[in-house]
C-alpha cells in the first residue's frame, strides 16, 4: 500500500493512524503545509519504517505565511521530500498568485541547488502556469503532480516534461479523473489519498484506502489488481529507492 500524498499531522488522531501503519506494510509520504508543522511533526514518524515527512508551504497559505519560505529553504537539506508546494489558481486564491509563484519558484530553485528533491505538487486551477515553471526550473528534481486536474493535453505535456502523478480514490471516482489516468504512463503513477481532506461515508480517507485507487487503476488500465500492485511497488522503488516493508 502506497500513499504518496496525505497529511498525517492533520488527522484528528495521528497516533492512531500511525499505530495501524506500524502494523502494516506501507509507504506513506506525509506532506506538510508549513515548515513549523514539519519541524513539529517529523519526530512523530521517526523510526517508523516506510513513513516519511515532506517539508512544504501550501499555496493556499501563501498570502498569510509567505515569510516562512526562508525557513523552508533553511530546512530543505534535511529531507529529500518536498511538499505540499505549488500554485492554486482557483477564484479563492487567485489574489495571491504572484506571491504563490515566487514561493514555489524559490523552493524549486533551492531544491535544485541541493541536487534535486522529490516534489509533491499542487496545481489546481493553475496547470499551465505550474508546468511552465517546472519546464524552466527543474533539472534534477522529480515533480509528482498530486491530484492532477488539468486537461488531457496538459497531462501529455506534463508527461513529456518527466512529471510523475499521484492519483487517489476521489479523483478516480470521476469520469475526468479516469480519462486522465488512462493517458498517464503506467510506470510514473503512484497512489495517494490527500487525507484527511478527502473522505468517504465513514470519515476521512486513511492511507490504506489507496486500495480503492488500486482497484480503480486496475479497471482503467485493464490489468489485475495484483499486476497494479506490483507495478506501483516497482514505481515506488524507481522514485524513492525503497519498496514497501
Ligand atoms: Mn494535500
Amino acid at each position: 500500500m502506497i500513499d504518496f500524498h496525505c497529511h498525517l499531522d492533520l488527522y484528528p488522531k495521528p497516533n492512531e493512524v500511525l499505530t495501524t501503519l506500524k502494523r502494516n506494510k506501507c509507504f506513506v509520504l506525509s506532506v506538510t503545509t508549513t515548515p513549523m508543522a514539519w519541524e513539529g511533526t517529523s519526530q512523530l514518524v521517526q523510526g517508523i519504517k516506510g513513513v516519511h515527512m515532506a517539508i512544504g508551504l501550501h499555496p493556499e497559505l501563501a498570502a498569510s505565511r509567505h515569510k516562512e519560505v526562508d525557513r523552508v529553504c533553511e530546512l530543505l537539506h534535511m529531507t529529500r521530500y518536498v511538499g505540499e508546494i505549488g500554485v492554486d489558481g482557483t477564484q479563492r486564491h487567485k489574489g495571491s498568485l504572484d506571491i504563490q509563484v515566487s514561493i514555489f519558484e524559490r523552493i524549486i530553485d533551492e531544491s535544485e541547488r541541493l541536487g534535486g528533491r522529490i516534489l509533491s505538487i499542487h496545481s489546481r486551477g493553475a496547470t499551465e502556469l505550474v508546468l511552465d515553471i517546472l519546464k524552466r526550473r527543474v533539472r534534477n528534481s522529480i515533480p509528482v503532480l498530486h491530484w492532477f486536474s488539468g486537461s488531457i493535453k496538459e497531462a501529455a505535456v506534463a508527461t513529456d516534461l518527466g512529471c510523475w502523478f499521484s492519483v487517489g480514490p476521489t479523483m478516480l471516482k470521476t469520469k475526468k479523473g479516469q480519462a486522465l489516468a488512462a493517458t498517464m504512463p503506467i510506470d510514473r503513477v503512484l497512489t495517494e489519498t490527500d487525507g484527511p481532506f478527502t473522505s468517504n461515508a465513514c470519515g476521512p480517507l486513511l492511507p490504506w484506502h489507496t486500495l480503492i485507487a488500486e482497484e480503480s487503476l486496475a479497471l482503467i488500465w485493464k490489468r489485475s489488481c495484483e499486476y497494479i500492485q506490483e507495478q506501483l511497488t516497482q514505481n515506488l522503488i524507481d522514485i524513492a529507492g525503497e519498496g514497501i516493508s
